[in-house]
């Protein structure tokens, strides 16, 4: 049995549930969700298979070692345990909720006008937790290493924790942290394994998501505190009017997309970070954006109305170059591939690769594990046979 101890820091709130949905402390629970959550759409990204752990069908046989898929296989099913121990402890305290205003029932609304004018669009939030956290990984080398390279990726790409289509969970690791090239290995024994590829069958894929960064110029009370909360339901706001045309031939593909409370609750497949300033960028502020596309919205034309994942992803990335609900505020950045072109990305050598594309989509398998490669690189003398 081995150990890693990361240490990181919330750059936006993070929140992981727990009774009632309020947060008393962070949960284990919560942070293992959503590393499986990213391993689940890896798997997938490469062509291989993982269940739906809401409704999963993967039971472990000890006669031959099978039944499990392969996000099981690390994160546990019935019959098969997890194959790690974390463990949490750390100064991180609930965020002070004395300058928000409006609160209905037990949660706080915030709420900016539609550009429609149909109304405005809210966001209800309950306090998450900001400051310091410690995880302590238990386990076999080889897991502790894939760990430590998703745990990368996500702080690096994506959010921590629960409710990140609301601005929880961009963390920042403290000490200097190398990927170990255990999480890219894995996925290629995966997708060498599966030459013919198995559907996701409109499960989250890495293969149909999209990562982004949108950099915003100073305003201070548009980045801090409440105006940063509001920032981000205003992105949530205009990402949803670009799915509302007149005639409203989008509304299936907006509530898919974006979620929905009427009728059966759909949760947003899009991602929106509050603003945050990525350490060592001379100040600088930034939203992350990310999310998936399912395939299946590429079918046929729906009768009467709808858009394939390529009109979805090209409108998606319309909305964030144009991102001007505050005149002036906002502009596009390049984001996460080809390190070294400009802005945020050549300065904190934490963040990733830029490109010198506008954003990224990670397509396929090839896309996925190329990403991937490009965005933990493995130092050299590590890899020296
Ligand atoms: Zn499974």
């Amino acid at each position: 049995m081995e150990t890693r101890l990361i240490k990181f820091t919330t750059l936006t709130p993070i929140f992981t549930g727990g009774v009632d949905q309020d947060m008393e402390r962070i949960h284990e629970t919560g942070i293992i969700g959503s590393l499986r959550w990213w391993y689940e759409a890896l798997v997938r990204g490469v062509g291989g298979y993982a269940c739906d752990p809401s409704n999963s069908s993967c039971l472990y046989s000890v006669e031959d070692d099978s039944g499990i898929c392969e996000a099981c296989r690390l994160f546990g099913a019935t019959g098969w345990r997890r194959r790690f121990r974390l463990t949490l402890s750390g100064a991180a305290q609930a965020e002070s909720t004395a300058e928000w205003r409006t609160r209905r029932r037990d949660a706080w609304q915030f709420s900016v006008p539609r550009c429609d004018a149909g109304g405005d669009t809210s966001v209800y939030l309950r306090p998450g937790f900001t400051g310091p956290i410690t995880l302590r990984f238990a386990g076999k080398g080889c897991d502790l290493d894939l760990l430590v390279d998703l745990l990368l990726l996500v702080t690096r790409v994506g959010s921590l924790g629960a409710r990140c289509q609301v601005g929880f969970g961009i963390v920042t690791i403290e000490e200097h942290l190398a990927p170990t090239g255990e999480l890219a290995k894995r996925l290629k024994k995966i997708a060498h394994a599966h030459a013919v590829p198995v559907d996701p069958a409109g499960r989250p894929s890495a293969a149909d998501m999209f990562l982004a960064r949108v950099a915003l110029s100073e305003a201070r009370h548009k980045v801090e505190g409440e105006g940063g909360i509001e920032t981000m339901v205003q992105l949530k706001a205009d990402l949803r009017s670009v799915f509302r045309p007149s005639p409203d031939t989008l509304r299936t593909v907006r509530h898919a997309l974006l979620g929905t409370v009427e009728g059966e609750r759909i949760s947003s497949k899009v991602n929106v970070s509050r603003p945050y300033q990525v350490p060592g960028d001379g100040g600088n502020w930034t939203m992350r954006v990310w999310g998936w596309v399912p395939a299946s919205m590429s079918a046929e034309p729906i009768a009467g109305g709808g858009a394939t994942s390529l009109e979805v992803f090209n409108r998606i990335e319309m909305c964030l170059k144009t991102f001007k609900s505050y005149p002036g505020l906002c502009n596009w950045l390049d984001l996460l591939a080809n390190m070294g072109t400009q802005g945020l990305a050549t300065k904190d050598p934490k963040l990733l690769p830029a490109a010198s594309i506008d954003w990224v989509r990670l397509k396929d398998r090839d896309g996925v594990l190329a990403q991937l490669v490009k965005w933990l690189p493995v130092p050299q003398r590590e890899t020296a046979q």
